[in-house]
């Protein structure tokens, strides 16, 4: 049930939405808004990942030092310890990743460089599609079916 992050890439696309660090908080909620997404990479001038930010970031800005952190930078409220993985990851990794670092989105990094990101969204509709998949398959075994 398990499958690469590469075969999740090719279904979801590789495309990230990235923020720079010094683009103020209100830039990076304005792009969570309009994309719909819950998180933004973070990106240095060399396209290199910098750091994360994500919804949850933004809230706890919000409470801690009220709207006037939303014309800070970036940089000021990102993650810089970022968790990322590899083309050749797997869902089942990004599960036990996710649930033990309390995190809901991994940029994935191929050659030093950024080549997609999951979220935890796409983990779960990846299992789902996979259990659809081996269900239709053993429903036919049962019923003799093809
Ligand atoms: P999330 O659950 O993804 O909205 O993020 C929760 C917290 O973890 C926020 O502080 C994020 O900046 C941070 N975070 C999210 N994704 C990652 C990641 N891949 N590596 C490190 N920190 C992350």
């Amino acid at each position: 049930v398990s499958v690469p992050v590469s075969v999740v890439l090719e279904r979801k696309g590789a495309e990230v939405i990235t923020v720079e660090a010094d683009a103020l908080v209100a830039a990076a909620v304005a792009a969570l808004s309009q994309h719909g997404i819950g998180a933004l990479v973070v990106t240095a001038a060399d396209g290199g990942v910098r750091g994360i930010i994500s919804e949850r970031d933004v809230v706890r800005c919000l409470a801690e030092h009220g709207s006037t952190s939303l014309t800070d930078p970036v940089s000021r409220h990102m993650t810089t310890d970022v968790v990322t993985c590899g083309l050749d990851s797997t869902t089942d990794d990004l599960m036990s990743i996710m649930t033990e670092r309390r995190i809901r989105h991994v940029p994935v990094v191929d050659a030093g460089a950024l080549a997609g990101i999951v979220s935890i969204g796409d983990v779960v509709k990846s299992r789902l599609d996979s259990l659809e998949v081996e269900t239709q398959a053993l429903q036919q075994y049962v019923t003799g079916s093809s």
